[in-house]
């Protein structure tokens, strides 16, 4: 394989185009420890280890792509995600930003609760061990033979997003002699993305029920009325890829406040709050993610502050971070086919994957960074993109980054920050076989979710 530069030459970043992009680091070979999982390194002779492995060693075992986990990474996230609410709180893992039987054995050892958001998930959980009073069940249309079976095996919360599903889980409750206990989903006017949150006055949007005009008010009394629902809390969910405080600060004011008022109305105290998950991580060096610890004590204080001047009782916190957990902990490693540069414009880089592994960039125009990790370069930086081998022109990994100019096909890429939401958006288009997770950790390395191969596509169709 050419380890030289391309004949027609890349485009060097000193002449930049327009575009919205990073500056070039100063040094490539660098990985910055804000994206990348914590063991990974680069050694003197440039090649880097994620677990103690190096990865070209990781792409002949495991092929190309292939999304690499360092376990030791979301296990310290776990801890510190318990550490820093304490025993008075509770952390739920989100499973739809990447759940596997590994990751769910991973989160009970580590102390933390599940959050599922389907049958599917549900199955997962329960496959592999999560007791189910340590899980809860989210979603604005779950099906009713969802419902009978997290009834049935005693989850330890449904989330209620609707009239229609008060109605429906108390229905099924009731026909299996069960008392489920419950949260009401309220949307607080509040909608947080990253750097800022916007107060809407009325929530245009298909999850939860609005504060707004009574309806939550309503929720409560109707759920309050009901024997198969034993309501404890009032859930809140604000967006995703938060790093202000200032959108969970309105939305627990809100909160709080309904709190108070069913106090009034019903003599009652409801002793749980959910405040949801959305914090945000680091997708390149110029994201600044807040620590565990700092938004336990911010929401902590916020909560306290708001219960005492409504003179409630602190309730129990709950938190359901996913994108905080995993996201950091993986990354996408995949091979270079083909380099096509485009003179004035950028250089594409194919690799053997796309959106099929990562539609958030599609999906979202979201940023990643990207490294060269099968060996290291003093070239200098040429401005690439990093597109998939899809039939479509939106198929990017990577919009704009920096890539060294002497970038070759064979050489392994590394696109960093995709354990969340990115196997487990993952898709089959164009018949693409989703690419297997493998689980690195103390020199040792673990599929933990297989390569899809073409016996299991052929498998669903039958012909
Ligand atoms: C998606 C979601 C989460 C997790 O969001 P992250 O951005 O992954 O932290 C938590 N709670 C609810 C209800 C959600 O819908």
């Amino acid at each position: 394989m050419s380890r030289s530069a391309h004949p027609a030459g890349p485009r060097h970043a000193d002449v930049l185009p327009e575009g919205h992009y990073q500056a070039p680091p100063t040094d490539l070979n660098a990985l910055d420890e804000k994206v990348w999982p914590r063991t990974v390194t680069r050694d003197a002779d440039g090649a880097v280890r994620v677990g103690g492995i190096e990865v070209t060693r990781l792409a002949e075992e495991f092929g190309t792509p292939a999304y690499l986990m360092d376990e030791a990474d979301f296990r310290a996230r776990c801890r510190a995600w318990r550490d820093a609410f304490g025993d008075g709180a509770d952390v739920f893992y989100a499973g739809k930003a990447f759940l596997s039987r590994a990751v769910v054995k991973w989160l009970y050892e580590e102390g933390l609760n599940l959050d599922v958001c389907s049958g599917g998930e549900l199955a997962t959980a329960l496959a592999a061990g999560m007791p189910a009073d340590r899980i809860a069940f989210h979603g604005n249309n779950k099906t009713p033979a969802e419902i009978e079976r997290a009834v049935e095996v005693g989850i330890g919360r449904i989330v209620l997003d609707s009239f229609q599903e008060i109605a429906r889980v108390a229905h099924i409750a009731d026909r299996l002699g069960r008392r489920q206990r419950v949260q009401i989903r309220v949307t607080v006017g509040v909608e947080a993305h990253t750097h800022e949150f916007i107060a809407t006055a009325h929530e245009d949007q298909k999850f939860g029920i609005a504060l707004a005009d009574g309806q939550a008010a309503e929720a409560v009394r109707r759920a309050l009325s009901l024997d198969g629902l034993e309501l404890v809390g009032i859930h809140s969910h604000i967006g995703s890829q938060i790093f202000d405080m200032a959108g969970f600060e309105v939305s627990a004011r809100r909160v709080v406040q309904l709190l108070a008022e069913i106090r009034d109305e019903h003599g009652v105290e409801l002793p749980e709050i959910d405040l949801g998950g959305g914090l945000g991580i680091a997708y390149t060096p110029d994201d600044d993610p807040r620590e565990p610890h700092e938004i336990a004590k911010s929401l902590g204080e916020i909560v306290s502050r708001e219960c005492a001047s409504a003179g409630l009782a602190a309730p129990r916190i709950s938190v359901e971070p996913g994108r905080a957990i995993v996201g950091p902990t993986a990354f996408t490693l995949y091979e270079v086919g083909t380099i096509k540069p485009l003179e004035g414009l950028r250089t594409y880089v194919s690799v053997d994957g796309g959106m099929s592994d990562n539609i958030r960039t599609a999906l979202y125009d979201a940023e990643y960074t990207v490294a060269l990790v099968s060996r290291r370069s003093d070239a200098p930086s040429m401005l690439v993109r990093v597109v998939g081998k899809h039939c479509e022109s939106g198929d990017i990994v990577v919009k704009d980054a920096f890539l060294p100019a002497d970038l070759a096909p064979g050489d392994l890429i590394a696109v960093p920050a995709t354990g969340a939401y990115c196997r487990s958006m993952a898709s089959n288009y164009n018949h693409a076989l989703r690419p297997p997770v493998v689980s690195v950790a103390d020199g040792a390395a673990r599929v933990i979710v297989r390569r899809e191969t073409e016996e299991d596509l052929l498998r669903l169709d039958v012909g």
